[in-house]
C-alpha cells in the first residue's frame, strides 16, 4: 500500500498556494521589487561549489547574486561560471561593506563550524537575512550569541538542515506527530561516511571539527525528529580506528538517549563507516528509512505496508526557496536558529559524558 501521496500532495498544494497568497500580499509591503532573493554565499569549498551553486540555478525564490571568498582565482573563476557582477564580489576583511548593497538579501554562511558565529553577526549587523550551514556553532553560547545578533538586528536567521525541507523526512516526522502507531519505543540511527581526508578541518578541533557535529548531528536528528521530542539525558563513547589522524578529533561517536515519554534512542556516526538508515519501533509497528539524511533518493516503508518514495528535483533549492518565502512572507522558518541550537546543546552533553564517562542530564 502507497503512503496516501496524494492526500499529502494535495495538502501541500494547499499549504504552498497560502503561503504564496501572503507571500505575494506582503511582498508588496516589504519587498516591492523583488520576485527573487539575492544570495550571497561565504566560503567557496566543496558544498558551495557542488551543492549550493548549483541549486540556485534551480530556485524560484532565489538566486546567486553575490560571493565573499579569500581566495583570489575562485572569485575569478565564479565570476565568469555564474555571471555575478564585479561589485557583488567581497573578500572576508571588506565583507561588512555588503551593508550598502541591496542586491545582497541573504548571506549564506558555509565556511568551517568555528567561523559560523563571526560571520553570521557580521552579516546581522550588515541588516542581511542569514543561512548558516550545520552545525550551528561549536558551542551553545556562541548559538545563542548568534540567534541574539540576528534578533537586534531584526533578521531572519536559518540552519541550512536541508533534510527537514525534504517530504521524506517530513513524512516519518508525521507519523510521530500522528502516533499512527503509537508512540515510539526505540529509534536506531546511524550516519556517516568513510572520510579519506587527512588533514581537513573536519580533523581539527579548533576549526570546529570531529564527526558529532558533522554527521552526528543526522543521526541525532534521526531521533529527534522520529520522536518528536527533546531528550532529557544522553549517555556517549567516542572513538577512533584511525589515531593518527584523529588526532584531535572522534572519528565515530556513539551515543544513547532518553526521551521524555520513555522512548529511548541509539545512534551512531562515523567518519570511517558508510552507513545511513533509521529505524523506529513504536508500541504497535515499525517505520525504517534507508538512506535517511542522503542528498536526494531517502526513502522508506513502514509495518503496515506504507512506503515512503517522493522525489524531489534538489533538496537544497528546496530549502533555499522555502526559506525565501518564509523571509518574503514574513512566516516561521523551517529550521531557524533555535533548531541549530536545541542539537548543539546535545552535542555539548555528548562531549560531556564522553569527558566524564557518565550520563548527563540535558
Ligand atoms: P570545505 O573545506 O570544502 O570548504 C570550506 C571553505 O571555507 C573553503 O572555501 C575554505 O577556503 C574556506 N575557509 C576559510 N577559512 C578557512 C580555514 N581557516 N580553514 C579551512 N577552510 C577555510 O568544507 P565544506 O564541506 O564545504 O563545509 C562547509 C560547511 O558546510 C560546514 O559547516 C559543513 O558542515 C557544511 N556542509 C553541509 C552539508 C549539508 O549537507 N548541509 C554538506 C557539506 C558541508
Amino acid at each position: 500500500m502507497k503512503m496516501e501521496r496524494r492526500d499529502f500532495l494535495s495538502k501541500a498544494a494547499i499549504a504552498s498556494a497560502a503561503t504564496l497568497f501572503s507571500t505575494n500580499s506582503l511582498l508588496s509591503a516589504t519587498y516591492p521589487a523583488k520576485e527573487k532573493l539575492g544570495i550571497a554565499l561565504v566560503g567557496l569549498g566543496y558544498y558551495s561549489t557542488d551543492l549550493l551553486a548549483p541549486a540556485l540555478q534551480l530556485t524560484e525564490k532565489a538566486y546567486l547574486a553575490g560571493i565573499v571568498t579569500g581566495t583570489p582565482s575562485k572569485a575569478e573563476t565564479w565570476k565568469k561560471k555564474y555571471n555575478i557582477p564585479e561589485k557583488n564580489i567581497y573578500n572576508y576583511q571588506n565583507f561588512d561593506q555588503i551593508a550598502n548593497n541591496p542586491d545582497i538579501d541573504v548571506v549564506y554562511v558555509v565556511l568551517p563550524p568555528s567561523m559560523h558565529r563571526e560571520f553570521v553577526v557580521r552579516a546581522a549587523k550588515a541588516g542581511k537575512h542569514v543561512f548558516c550551514e550545520k552545525p550551528m556553532a561549536p558551542s551553545v553560547a556562541d548559538c545563542e550569541a548568534m540567534i541574539k545578533a540576528c534578533a537586534d538586528n531584526k533578521v531572519k536567521l536559518a540552519i541550512g538542515y536541508r533534510c527537514q525541507h525534504d517530504p521524506n523526512i517530513q513524512a516519518y516526522m508525521q507519523v510521530a506527530k500522528e502516533q499512527k502507531f503509537g508512540k515510539v519505543k526505540m529509534v536506531t540511527s546511524a550516519a556517516g561516511y568513510f572520510d579519506g581526508r587527512t588533514n581537513h578541518w573536519k580533523q581539527n578541533k579548533a576549526l570546529g571539527g570531529g564527526v558529532m557535529g558533522d554527521m552526528g548531528v543526522y543521526a541525532l536528528q534521526g531521533a529527534r525528529l522520529a520522536t518528536g521530542e527533546e531528550p532529557i539525558s544522553v549517555i556517549a563513547q567516542a572513538s577512533t580506528t584511525r589515531p593518527e589522524i584523529y588526532k584531535e578529533v572522534e572519528e565515530t561517536m556513539m551515543f544513547l538517549l532518553e526521551f521524555p515519554s520513555g522512548a529511548r534512542a541509539s545512534c551512531q556516526t562515523s567518519f570511517g563507516i558508510n552507513m545511513n538508515y533509521l529505524q523506529v519501533n513504536y508500541e504497535k509497528g515499525w517505520l525504517k528509512m534507508e538512506p535517511q539524511s542522503g542528498y536526494n533518493g531517502n526513502k522508506g516503508s513502514m509495518s503496515d505496508g506504507t512506503l515512503i518514495n517522493f522525489t524531489i528535483k534538489s533538496q537544497q533549492a528546496k530549502q533555499m526557496d522555502e526559506d525565501c518565502m518564509a523571509i518574503m512572507a514574513g512566516t516561521n522558518l523551517i529550521a531557524p536558529g533555535e533548531e541549530g541550537l536545541r542539537d548543539i546543546r546535545v552535542v555539548e552533553a555528548i562531549y560531556k559524558s564522553v569527558q566524564t564517562g557518565r550520563l548527563v542530564k540535558i
